[in-house]
């Protein structure tokens, strides 16, 4: 029921019962009066029967008795009956002889005995001989001595007529009263809504998450009355809304935050595998711009439907896949699914395990390397240590050559076991590094001429060309070692009679030095490889030139320790230049 239907129905019904209650006690209080006035009519009319009658036990017979009390409520227009003292009814206006001698004996009724005892009494009944209502008067006559009744009667029509005057009235006031409970339940709601159409247009903007500042202003707020006090509640409850919106907005964010420098890549769906959260790594792992409102069975990734539907199984489960990159590489994924004990929602993480798995094959070709790498010199030694006690030891000719194998092959083991060395010391950070401002040129000059011998024995020249004066940082050291290896290669890997080139240049705050030669020249597939350890080329391996697959692994770390890169060019005639950067001071 609307508050409309409402007002009116209590309106209505208060109305109703008051107007309904007012109209019983005016239909009582207006009976009685009426009653009383022909009563009183009633006992001048009976005095007046009684001054003409006397005592009607004059009557010598009934007949006569009748026929007297038939003329004279003829002329009194009423009701007229003779009662003896006995209760005898011996005649009346309305009844003939005959009924007369049947009807009941009247001694019981209220007005006659009133009329005996007191001399007059009043009654009004429903009359069973007459079948209406009637006011009796009942009064003595003149007998001395055990006074007969004389009654007059009245039929209590006036009394209905004003009675229904009084009810058709009753129905006006009704009607009356129905229009004005209908203008005053539209007054009562016009002026609550007015009232409450405001609050309640704020309450649902509230509601609806709309809430303007605005709306909050035209709050009544300031008014004594209840509407003040919802306004300032309202009011108050929005302050409240906006601060814990705030607040849930920012632990999501912040959440979100965390979510998003993660590492791993968190990803939710409901149970029918649309996506309701993921995390930036999810994207970038997956190499799926859009994830939010996708399903993650259209994603074209068989092993997340595998997941998805394992995990739709009541079942955990973990799965490697690949994920083929534009580039045509291949990125290594590690999913886990599992269902949320609170949400119910599916929570897949991924991993990037890619360079889990390069390091492992790294670690593997490491070890299957070294293992290579060490047993040539081993199996080299062995081979010439036996053949020399089968007998060789006895020519003395012979036996050089076998030991000078033996020694060839021993220093190859050592120089690899010290790189290995050095190469780990370097990898786990268990190298010191004395980072200092070095003065490069002067650097360079010295260390030219410290190779002045070996560049005498193999007659290759070295040249420092520098156009400029730069100081930068690094390990005098470890600048020597990065040195000495790349020239090192450069005079294993050139011809006699050739020259090396040493230069630098500045770029990008760093200073760049090349080592350049005219020698063997590094193919573009190698260029890819010959950081690696242990690799070396197929013509390097060919050679008579020594040598552990270790010397530019060692400089690519060295350099990287000192915030440095390294790289390899092709010359265009021949040869090569092996560059790395050092910052500058
Ligand atoms: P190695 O002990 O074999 O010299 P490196 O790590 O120093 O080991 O070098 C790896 C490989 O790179 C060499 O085996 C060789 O094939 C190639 N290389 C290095 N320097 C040069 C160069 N200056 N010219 C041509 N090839 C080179």
């Amino acid at each position: 029921m609307g508050i409309r239907s409402r007002i009116f129905f209590i309106v209505f019904s208060l109305l109703t019962v008051s107007i309904s209650i007012a109209y019983v006690v005016a239909e009582r209080d207006l009976s009685t009066a009426f009653k009383l006035q022909i009563v009183n009519e009633l006992e001048k009319q009976a005095n007046l029967l009684v001054s003409s009658v006397g005592n009607i036990d004059k009557f010598k017979t009934p007949i006569e008795a009748d026929s007297i009390a038939n003329d004279l409520g003829k002329a009194s227009n009423s009701r007229v009956t003779f009662i003896k003292n006995n209760g005898q009814v011996i005649g009346d206006s309305e009844l003939n002889i005959d009924q007369i001698a049947l009807i009941d004996n009247h001694i019981s009724r209220l007005e006659v005995r009133e009329a005996i005892e007191k001399g007059k009494g009043w009654s009004s009944r429903y009359s069973e001989t007459l079948k209406q209502d009637l006011l009796y008067f009942a009064i003595r006559d003149n007998k001395e001595t055990e006074p007969n009744v004389i009654r007059i009667a009245v039929p209590l029509t006036y009394l209905d007529s004003a009675t229904d005057t009084l009810g058709l009235s009753l129905v006006l006031l009704f009607v009356v009263v129905f229009i004005v409970s209908m203008i005053a339940s539209a007054v009562a709601v016009n002026f609550l809504y007015s009232n409450i159409k405001d609050l309640a247009d704020v309450a649902t903007n509230i509601a609806e998450g709309e809430n303007k500042k605005g709306d909050l202003k035209a709050l009544p707020t300031q008014r004594g009355d209840d509407f003040g006090k919802v306004a300032r509640s309202i009011s108050q409850i929005s302050e409240d809304l906006k601060g814990q919106i705030k607040m849930i907005a920012r632990q999501r964010d912040q959440f979100g935050q965390v979510l998003d420098d993660l590492g791993e890549g968190i990803l939710v769906t409901n149970k029918d595998g649309e996506v309701v959260f993921s995390n930036e790594q999810t994207s970038i792992i997956l190499n799926i711009k859009k994830l939010s409102n996708e399903n993650i069975k259209n994603l074209k990734i068989p092993a997340l439907n595998y997941l998805f539907k394992r995990v739709d199984n009541k079942k955990r489960a973990d799965i490697e896949f690949e994920i083929e990159l534009e580039d045509k590489t291949t990125r290594w994924v590690l999913g886990s699914m599992n269902t949320s004990k609170t949400t119910g929602d599916y929570i897949l993480v991924v991993h990037d395990i890619t360079q889990l798995r390069q390091l492992n094959s790294m670690r593997r070709d490491f070890i299957s390397n070294l293992s290579h790498e060490l047993r040539t010199p081993v199996s080299v030694i062995r081979a010439n240590s036996e053949t020399l006690l089968d007998g060789a030891l006895d020519n003395k000719k012979e036996a050089k050559v076998f030991a000078k194998a033996i020694l060839h092959n021993s220093e190859r083991l050592s120089v690899m076991v010290a790189d290995l060395i050095d190469l780990s010391r370097i990898e786990y950070g268990d190298l010191k590094l004395n980072i200092k401002k070095i003065d490069l040129i002067s650097f360079m000059d010295d260390f030219v001429t410290s190779m002045k011998s070996v560049t005498k024995k193999k007659e290759i020249e070295i040249i420092f060309k520098s156009n400029h004066y730069d100081f930068v940082k690094a390990d005098p050291q470890a600048l020597e070692r990065i040195m000495n290896n790349l020239v090192d290669n450069a005079f294993k890997y050139s011809e006699k009679g050739s020259s090396i080139e040493i230069s630098t240049i500045t770029e990008h705050q760093h200073v760049k030095v090349m080592v350049s030669d005219s020698g063997v020249g590094v193919s573009d597939e190698d260029k890819d490889h010959i950081f690696d350890r242990f690799y070396r080329t197929a013509s390097a391996r060919a050679s008579d030139n020594k040598g552990s697959g270790l010397g530019l692994a060692i400089v690519k770390n060295l350099t990287n320790s000192l915030n440095g890169e390294v790289g390899v060019e092709s010359k265009n005639d021949s040869g090569s230049i092996f560059w790395f950067t050092i910052p500058i001071d």
